[in-house]
């Protein structure tokens, strides 16, 4: 009886009814198959490339807390470039300090920011 299964299905890449006689075919046909794996690797390698950025740029809620940030810290809070920060910096709508080498923002001129009429 399983030799001659007859499964209805929809076929997992182009939508449409087939009848399958295993229960794992997911595809109408051969070509569908190939185009159904390419597509499947695809979003793969994207949600990788996805995972990896969040890796690489982990969000730190710990930032929010703190009074004094790096310059990379306002990159990730503010989601802008170094550029942009050191943009601000120059025209005076950030407070900073240097610590040695570092250069830190005080966090509240950020938010001061978000009161600068445009
Ligand atoms: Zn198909």
């Amino acid at each position: 009886m399983s030799s001659n299964m007859r499964i209805e299905k929809i076929c997992a890449y182009c939508g449409g009814n087939f009848i399958a006689q295993k229960t794992i075919t997911q595809t109408c046909s051969d070509d569908c198959a190939k185009r159904y794996y390419k597509r499947r690797k695809r979003d793969e390698k994207i949600q990788t490339a996805i995972q990896q950025a969040a890796i690489q740029k982990p969000y730190n809620p710990v930032i929010k807390e703190k009074e004094y940030i790096s310059i990379d810290e306002a990159c990730s809070l503010l989601g802008a470039s170094r550029w942009t920060i050191y943009r601000l910096i120059d025209k005076g709508s950030l407070s900073v300090a240097k610590i040695g080498r570092r250069t830190i923002i005080m966090k509240a001129t950020i938010d001061q920011l978000f009161n600068i009429p445009l």
